[in-house]
């Protein structure tokens, strides 16, 4: 073998690559099709705790599980540390399937880990989940969108990680109150009180309608209905669990069909 066959011989071989999965938002039947497929065909599975375990089982026994979340109490690895680890195990040859809750481009930070395969030169693609709004919608039968009460969704985050103020402007709450869509707030229970209060000011009336969503699609789903006023007093029973917080008008069908479900009860 000449020295040029062999180095596109080991070029071939070391042809990793990196598919970000989207877990869905934590019910394993959630899971696209084509999300299953990657994972047969991973080597390496790097996961984190949004991502339900039992997905693992999707990837062939043989494939290496690297877990990157928060375990005990300990941090969980900086954003660096998983982007370096995606980088070194492609350049080893492997494919890569890094899975991600929900969607991993919808506040999942697989911008940044899409920047650096790309400026690594490793070839990546990306299969889509259902992100937690979805998911938080269908679970308590909130139409995120109504003909007549809303045409517009929001998906935002509540909380802007610290440093980012002085790079660019956080979220402008009051002109978001402005617009009349449905808000999916994310990442939002520390600071509901805050958003809350931001949002009155901005113009919603403290009778708005807010839904809150812990573990949306699980067996744990809890469904929270409250109104602007009085949703700050769920921001600390429902700290430490994944939250979705919904604000509208069309927050009143998931009443409905509460009532629905009473009626039907009872009769
Ligand atoms: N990429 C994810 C979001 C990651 S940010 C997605 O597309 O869903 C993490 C936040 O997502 C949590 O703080 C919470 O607000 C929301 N979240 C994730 N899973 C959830 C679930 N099962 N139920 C409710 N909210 C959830």
């Amino acid at each position: 073998m000449s020295k040029e066959q062999k180095y596109l011989y080991d070029r071939e071989a070391k042809s990793g690559r990196v598919t970000l999965v989207g877990a869905g938002p934590g019910a394993v039947d959630l899971l696209t099709l084509r999300g299953q497929r990657a994972l047969a065909a991973a080597e390496v599975v790097v996961y984190d705790d949004l991502a339900n375990p039992a997905l693992l089982e999707f990837a062939p026994e043989t494939a290496r599980r690297i877990y990157v979340g928060k375990r005990a109490g300990q941090h969980s690895q900086p954003q660096e540390r998983i982007t370096a680890i995606l980088i070194e195990e492609a350049r080893a040859g492997a494919h890569v399937v890094r899975l991600k809750g929900g969607d991993p481009l919808v506040f999942g930070r697989g911008g940044e880990e899409m920047q650096a395969l790309a400026a690594a030169g490793i070839p990546y693609d990306v299969v889509p989940g259902v992100t937690a709004a979805i998911a938080a919608g269908a679970g308590t039968g909130i139409p995120l969108t109504h003909r007549d009460h809303a045409s517009a969704v929001i998906f935002v985050t509540g909380h802007e990680c610290a440093g980012k103020a002085a790079e660019r402007p956080g979220v402008d709450w009051a002109a978001l109150a402005r617009t009349g869509a449905t808000l999916c707030i994310y990442m939002g229970v520390r600071r509901l009180p805050e958003i809350a209060a931001a949002l009155r000011e901005g113009g919603l009336g403290g009778a708005t309608p807010v839904a809150v969503v812990a573990n949306a699609s699980l067996p744990t789903q809890s469904v929270h209905l409250t109104t602007l006023q009085a949703a700050p007093a769920f921001s600390a029973v429902l700290q430490g669990q994944p939250s979705l917080i919904i604000v509208g008008e069309v927050v009143r069908w998931a009443e409905l069909q509460n009532t629905m479900q009473s009626l039907q009860l009872a009769g």
